[in-house]
């Protein structure tokens, strides 16, 4: 069930019933957050194999994420939970599509990187390529690009280092565009983090970026259908009618 879905322009969607529906398979349909599949991909079978606590952070024109605490995905009490993406860094801040300021997506999403290196949406210039863009600008020495990466990059420490503070996770990975920034901007998310984050949780925390890349929500979901077959194979089969 979407309940609330900005980016998506759906809310209280029934969306697991009407894929099963439209597929007509006759088999269950399983659903679930794309950047917790994400995370779930990067704990089994990514970068974060055999670490037990993690956070996976994931960009795109949304940011998501999934927080990965003794080996298992923090869902909340009704499986919404884990919305890095929204957690309010900057209350003053920039306008969020789920209609509050200064959440995370609004401070280090694709939009505000692109905003902040003067480089307007409706020009043509979005997606995956135009961050990159932003970054390889930075490189080469554009002082306005290099600027936007140093302002996305502190609020993404922030956002990082609040995460350390609460989870005290071994590892935070960055997916989806936030690899691009994290690499851009590796320096100053770094000098954020050694202000903002207590020295216990710091210590030995290592930043790494997604090993899946675009393949970690696949991955996931490909992990979650295929949970009950290998929770009890008997059964499945036994429905299968074999
Ligand atoms: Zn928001």
């Amino acid at each position: 069930m979407i309940r609330f879905g900005p980016n998506l322009h759906a809310d209280e969607a029934p969306f697991g019933e009407a894929l099963g529906r439209r597929l007509a398979f006759g088999l269950p349909v399983s659903v679930g957050n794309d950047a917790n599949l994400a995370a779930l991909a990067e704990h089994s079978r990514g970068v974060g194999v055999g670490v037990r606590d993690l956070v996976y952070l994931h960009g795109d024109v949304g940011v998501g994420g999934g927080i990965i605490a003794g080996g298992h995905l923090l869902g909340g009490h009704d499986g919404y939970g884990g919305e890095i993406g929204h957690m309010v860094i900057n209350p003053g801040g920039g306008q969020c599509a789920c209609g509050s300021r200064g959440c995370l997506e609004a401070e280090v999403g694709e939009r505000a990187l692109l905003e902040a290196a003067g480089r307007s949406p409706e020009e043509g210039h979005q997606g995956r390529d135009a961050v990159r863009n932003v970054v390889d600008a930075a490189d080469r020495g554009d002082i306005v690009a290099q600027e936007a990466l140093r302002q996305v990059g502190d609020w993404l420490g922030l956002g990082v280092a609040n995460l350390v503070n609460l989870f005290n996770p071994e590892m935070v990975i960055f997916g989806g565009m936030l690899r691009e920034v994290y690499l851009g901007s590796a320096a100053q998310v770094r000098s954020r983090l050694a202000v903002s984050a207590l020295a216990p949780q710091r210590e030995k925390l290592r930043l790494r970026t997604s090993a899946l890349a675009d393949d970690a929500t696949l991955v996931g979901a490909a992990e979650l259908a295929f949970a009950h077959v290998l929770a009890d194979p008997l059964e499945v089969l036994a429905r299968a009618g074999g």
